[in-house]
């Protein structure tokens, strides 16, 4: 599956997945030693006309939408999506605090990373009104906005400048990097099942996630959408809590 581009250099790209709405409900079933199977899919003029897709059943989208209800969580974790991800190292900090799925990410001791910066667009620089737990984060004036980004893409070129120096005179990769700023591009594999998905789409696709994680949750929450369409919209129906 192709990439999806995230921010100025960033992307999300599906590299594999286990997933779909059935496995939900199959392993809801297995407690009455039961399963189900998709029906084919009907057009919704009421004609009876066969469509060529399958689909589930209205009982067993019933079924889905009363396991989320009710936080019957389990059946939503027998299947799997691993994303292949490039994002800002500040995005990676919070990302990887959602414990309950699997990380691998490029290294910056065994290789050197690329001299590249999320810089945000002028219409994403903002200031923070409020107070901790209730803040809004409005845009700033143009010339604010041009004056911090200039400075941050100088600042950035001035660090990995140093960090590139730093290498050429033999000091470990390890240590180099400690000129580096968060907004330096890292990418990682993350593999996840649904159930900690929907945790993750419930805190960081949401108004009071950080803009750019949340810029990456749509994106994760749209292949989401696609591969588990009964399952998404029950979220969504729940309030987008995860089960
Ligand atoms: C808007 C926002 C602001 C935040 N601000 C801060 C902050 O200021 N400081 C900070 O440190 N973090 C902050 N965080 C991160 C937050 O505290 C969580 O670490 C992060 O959102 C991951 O959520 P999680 O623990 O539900 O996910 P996961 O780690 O994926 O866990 C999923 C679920 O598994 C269960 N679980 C996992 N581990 C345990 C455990 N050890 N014990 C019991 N149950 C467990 C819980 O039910 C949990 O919800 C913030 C997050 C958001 C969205």
């Amino acid at each position: 599956v192709s990439e999806i581009k995230v921010l100025d250099h960033g992307f999300v790209r599906l590299d594999g997945a286990l997933a779909d709405d059935l496995s939900v409900v199959n392993s809801a079933r297995v407690s009455f030693a039961s399963r189900s199977e998709l029906v084919p899919e009907v057009d919704d003029d009421e004609q009876g006309t066969y469509l060529s897709g399958w689909r589930l059943s209205d009982k067993d989208t019933g079924l889905i939408r009363f396991l989320m209800r009710n936080r019957h969580g389990t059946p939503f974790e027998h299947n799997m999506f691993r994303f292949h991800v490039k994002a800002p190292i500040m995005v990676f900090r919070e990302w990887q605090r959602h414990r309950i799925s699997s990380y691998n990410e490029w290294s910056a001791r065994y290789s050197q990373l690329e001299p590249e910066f999320y810089i945000p667009k002028p219409e994403h620089v903002r200031s923070q009104v409020g107070k901790p737990g209730a803040y809004t984060f409005e845009r700033v004036e143009a010339e604010t906005a041009n004056t911090f980004r200039a400075s941050l893409k100088l600042s950035s070129e001035i660090a990995y400048g140093e960090y590139e120096d730093a290498i050429s005179k033999g000091i470990a990769k390890e240590q180099a990097r400690l000129f580096l700023p968060v907004n330096i591009y890292s990418q990682m594999y993350w593999t996840v099942n649904a159930r900690s998905l929907m945790n993750f789409l419930s805190l960081r696709n949401s108004e009071h996630a950080m803009f750019e994680i949340a810029e990456y949750a749509q994106v994760i929450e749209s292949i989401f959408r696609d591969l588990m369409p009964v399952t998404a919209e029950a979220f969504v129906l729940n309030g987008r809590n995860a089960p």
